[in-house]
């Protein structure tokens, strides 16, 4: 009995001792488990504070400046769908509205599992697409004018009317029926005469039966489709070639339009010498959210032509304090939307029919708008929202570079005179492939037009201009400490100034400009000013702060205009002053305030 008990009890410790064990376990495990999945939500989170591209390929494209505007810093990498994304997955219609999602324009959130799927599926458009698929096509936004504008009359009855042409290449369905179904909810019908859609040889092929299905219970839509992939300019031609209203009025395939948007825009078209532009708006590539851009801004270019967004001038600013609703110039449109009279838009020679699928076109657009006899305008009072994408999602057939540098080769070569010898000469890759563009019928056509020299151009529709010019000193500037002045490595909207390396002739980032009246400038607009404290670079202006962006030479010193005191590269951790500081010091002369002016020839 003894025996049996003592065993009895030793079995049922046993017993016990697994049991407590097991629980230990399980509770060790539930507790890994939670660790685990907290971790993991606290990451997405946190990640999804940031915006949506710095989650994705990091590069230095682009930015968001301090009012909200996407300022797109270099030129696009083409991509194409990631190689692991399955044909099923790429030829599939997602499109499933949920009941109130980015109603208003408001954002749409995903969950933590969600954001997975959608950044695996983000190569598909270059924006998320299991956002979008979620927004009805229908869905409602907020009237996006400034009270002026919605105080402004416009007789209706008397405007010209819109054929509105969409072209679009492997769009997704959602986002291009949403484009399509806000120009039908907020266009009068009776300015609407259609909308021409233009499909470029998209091979999606939920673009085909599909979105032919979709449009037939729509009389105003029409699709045309191309055997062969060509590009916007030959797909925008073809649409335009068909318009059958008075103006012709181009949007990309992921827009959404605002109440009131074309009314302003016809109006403006009407009379025949202008190109006019929506305000662009910003629909976030994550959360498809309608933001309003910054108030007033202009589009222009920097030395290697790439489209850039810019404050607009003091002029134009102040124009538009006095009446905002008027209608502003600007020297160059962001290309995708834009407005203008059938009869202008063949009058001045269509589009270069020899530019291939993307780019340089809104440039060549705008300058010869402007150079022979036409405007480039902006309405603030037409809101249109656009996606701006950070990358390409489509295929350059030949490969991005080779048909973006051969758009600008043409582009600069009929329009740009002296300026097309600058950009060459700083861009040997794109002039050693100049000569195989024949632009022979587009040359013909500026004289024809007997359109106005580049000069003209940039002195009179952008005297804010910072490229060189005969008047205007191009070269290095050396200190006699050894490093030279530059804006290199600093974005857009400028910081703290340091010297720089002073590099070879070609390299553009590390060149300036000097100005007649004593500016300073760097590529990107930004000119060399006397901060608070340090010497900085910022946005070249005119008014008051004008004087801290003004440099005299005196010999070998540069003082400023605003305070009598010498630029001084003032010694720091290195040798030979670069990444050193630039201040404002008394003029005492020395090497940290020698500044050796080094010629370079810009043509
Ligand atoms: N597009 C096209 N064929 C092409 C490239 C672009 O039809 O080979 C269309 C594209 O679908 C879009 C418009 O042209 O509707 C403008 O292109 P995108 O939006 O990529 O330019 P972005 O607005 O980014 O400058
Ligand atoms: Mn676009």
């Amino acid at each position: 009995m003894n025996v049996k008990n003592e065993i009895w009890s030793l079995i049922c410790r046993g017993r016990k001792k697994k049991i407590v064990l097991l629980i230990v376990i399980l509770i060790f495990l539930l507790n890994a488990m939670l660790y685990v999945s907290f971790e993991l939500y606290n990451t997405i989170k946190r990640k999804n504070a940031n915006p949506w591209f710095n989650r994705l390929q990091f590069d230095k494209n682009s930015y968001i400046d301090d009012k909200g505007m996407r300022v797109i810093v270099g030129h696009y990498m083409g991509g194409g769908p990631g190689r692991n994304l399955s044909r099923d997955v790429i030829n599939s219609n997602n499109y499933a509205p949920v009941a109130g999602a980015g109603e208003g324009g408001r954002p749409v959130q995903l969950s933590p599992r969600e954001i997975i799927t959608a950044r695996e599926l983000y190569s598909l458009h270059s924006y998320n697409i299991l956002v979008s698929d979620r927004i009805s096509i229908n869905r409602s936004l907020p009237d996006m004018r400034s009270e002026s504008c919605r105080n402004v009359e416009i007789d209706v009855e008397n405007l010209p009317t819109a054929s509105v042409i969409i072209v679009f290449h492997n769009e997704a369905w959602s986002t291009l029926m949403r484009t399509v179904m806000s120009v039908i909810l907020r266009s009068p019908s009776n300015l609407l005469k259609e909308i021409i859609l233009v499909d470029d040889a998209s091979d999606r092929l939920y673009l085909g039966r599909e979105l032919d299905e979709a449009v037939a219970s729509l009389p105003q839509v029409s699709v045309l489709r191309s055997a062969a992939r060509a590009g916007l300019v030959a797909a925008r031609l073809r649409g335009a070639s068909r318009a059958q209203g008075h103006v012709l009025v181009f949007l990309d395939a992921h827009c959404e339009v605002t109440t009131g948007w074309l009314e302003p825009l016809l109006d403006r078209a009407g009379s025949d010498d202008v190109f006019i532009c929506p305000h662009i708006d910003l629909l976030s590539e994550d959360t498809l959210a309608y933001t309003k851009s910054v108030d007033a801004h202009w589009g222009a270019f920097s030395w290697r032509l790439h489209f850039r967004w810019l404050i607009p001038s003091e002029e134009v600013m102040l124009k538009k304090v006095e009446n905002p609703s008027k209608p502003y110039p600007t020297p160059a449109m962001a290309g995708g939307l834009f407005a203008v009279r059938k009869s202008l838009f063949w009058r001045l020679g269509g589009y270069d029919e020899g530019m291939r699928i993307w780019g340089a076109e809104n440039l060549e657009l705008s300058w010869r708008a402007w150079q022979c006899g036409a405007r480039v305008e902006i309405t603030s009072c037409s809101r249109v929202g656009h996606i701006f994408r950070r990358h390409s999602p489509y295929k350059y057939p030949g490969g991005v570079t080779a048909v973006l540098n051969a758009n600008l080769a043409r582009a600069a070569t009929v329009w740009m005179d002296e300026w097309a010898d600058f950009f060459f000469k700083f861009n040997p890759s794109i002039a050693a492939i100049k000569d195989q563009q024949n632009v022979y019928s587009r040359v013909k056509l500026r004289k024809e037009l007997n359109c106005k020299s580049f000069k003209w151009y940039l002195d009179n529709v952008w005297p804010q201009n910072f490229f060189p010019s005969k008047e205007r000193w191009f070269g290095r500037v050396k200190n006699g400490r050894g490093a030279c002045l530059g804006a290199a490595g600093i974005p857009g909207l400028g910081g703290p100034a340091a010297g720089i390396a002073c590099g070879q002739d070609l390299e553009l980032e590390k060149l300036i400009v000097y100005t007649p009246e004593g500016r300073i400038m760097a590529d990107e607009g930004l000119c060399l000013e006397a901060g608070s404290g340090r010497v900085v670079w910022r946005s070249c202006t005119r008014n008051e702060s004008g004087s801290k962006q003004m440099w005299l030479q005196v010999g070998t010193q540069l003082k400023n205009r605003e305070n009598d005191e010498c630029l001084t590269l003032v010694v720091g951790s290195s040798d030979d002053g670069v990444g050193d500081p630039l201040k404002l010091r008394k003029c005492v002369g020395g090497a940290a305030q020698l500044w050796r002016f080094d010629r370079v020839p810009w043509r």
